[in-house]
């Protein structure tokens, strides 16, 4: 048992520093999924192509002369038939291992349920945890340390995805670690394999909450975290030994479609009051930390943001995957995907 949302010690937070004082601007990808098999024996038809590697164009010609822009650019722009290696190796890779070198790091997928996102993030969640222990084999000079923690946040409550027992985590101001989810459950990894088995724990804690509540996965945010520590062993155990830590989350947001219905219905739901909180305050943060690093940052306006303030700001590095349905159906949802994925950018 540990605690996760931990910032690191004065000691650590200064090698970060170190390690990298660049303003780094948010990553902003956008990934078209194909039209499923379901889809296309519905008749359903794509409206959006991507027409090189950073334009996304909208053409459906039936709907010419409509007031939406047609034309949309991101740092990368990924096709139907791009697969979720291609995706990582383009953009996500960079910033996940980014905390090999004691920076934190966060990718998160945002899209109306259906678009994609958990596909994309499992991936991603795989292969950063592969190449992490790639390096770590080759580093032999430094010990290293690879733990897993996993949290679901839904109506503003915390639940541990590798714990059977139903209860909300508390998330508490450590004085010297920051925001932490109290209690939380965190695994030391011994390698890919271990990972595979902890996802698939999570997969089922997710789904048991799922039984009682339909469409919950669609409703909750979830957040894969891996911490790694490290320390040059040739110091080890002495007095001027230090460690570098760092962490990347991954995170798999409730779907888009969410905080639009909450701001037109009024957000009558409970529920959908607080999905409007979470992805509204991290759409305001974003927004904010795509200006500049510098401000004010209302952080603390929703459980999602306080815990993952720490590696969202400072010298923290961000990926925002945005995950689209190209189906005719799903073009108004699509476009609110867009204009996010603008505001990030
Ligand atoms: P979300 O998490 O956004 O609700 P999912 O990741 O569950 O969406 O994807 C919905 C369905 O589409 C799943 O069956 C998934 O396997 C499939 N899918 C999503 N993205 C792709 C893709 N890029 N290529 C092929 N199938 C995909
Ligand atoms: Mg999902």
């Amino acid at each position: 048992m540990g605690s996760i949302g931990a910032e690191s010690s004065p000691k650590m937070e200064k090698m970060q520093m170190a390690a990298s004082t660049r303003e780094e601007k948010i990553l902003v990808l956008v990934r078209l999924r194909p039209l499923s098999d379901k889809e296309i024996m519905g008749d359903e038809v794509s409206d959006w192509e991507c027409i090189n590697d950073t334009t996304v164009l909208y053409r459906n010609t039936l709907r010419e002369g409509s007031t939406f822009p047609s034309a949309y650019t991101f740092d990368r722009v990924f096709r139907g038939d791009c697969t979720t290696r291609q995706v990582y190796e383009d953009g996500p890779r960079e910033v996940a291992l980014s905390v090999v070198s004691g920076i934190n790091a966060s990718i998160f997928a945002y899209g109306q349920t259906s678009s994609g996102k958990t596909y994309t993030m499992n991936g991603i969640t795989e292969y950063t945890v592969a190449d992490i222990f790639d390096y770590i084999n080759k580093h032999e000079e430094r010990a290293f340390v690879l733990k897993f923690s996993a949290i679901e946040i839904y109506n503003e409550a915390i639940r541990d995805l590798l714990s059977t027992e139903n209860t909300s985590l508390r998330l508490l101001d450590d004085p010297e670690k920051g925001t932490v989810v109290e209690k939380a459950t965190e695994e030391t990894l011994r390698d890919w394999n271990h990972l595979k088995e902890l996802l698939s724990v999570c997969e089922t804690q997710r789904q048991i909450g799922e039984t009682f509540l339909n469409e919950k996965s669609s409703r909750s945010h979830q957040i894969l975290r891996l911490t790694i520590e490290s320390s040059s062993r040739e110091f080890l155990g002495k007095e001027n030994s230090t460690t570098l830590s760092a962490t990347v989350n991954f995170v798999d947001l409730a779907g888009s479609e969410r905080a639009s219905q909450a701001l037109s219905s009024g957000a009558r739901l409970k529920e959908g009051c607080h999905i409007n909180r979470s992805l509204l305050t991290l759409s305001t943060v974003i927004r904010k930390l795509s200006k500049g690093r510098n401000g004010h940052i209302n952080y603390r306006d929703s459980k999602l943001t306080r815990l993952l303030q720490p590696a969202l700001g400072g010298n923290a590095r961000t990926a925002i995957i945005c995950t689209l349905s190209p189906s005719r159906s799903h073009v108004e949802q699509t476009r609110n995907t867009l204009l996010f994925a603008c505001c990030a950018k």
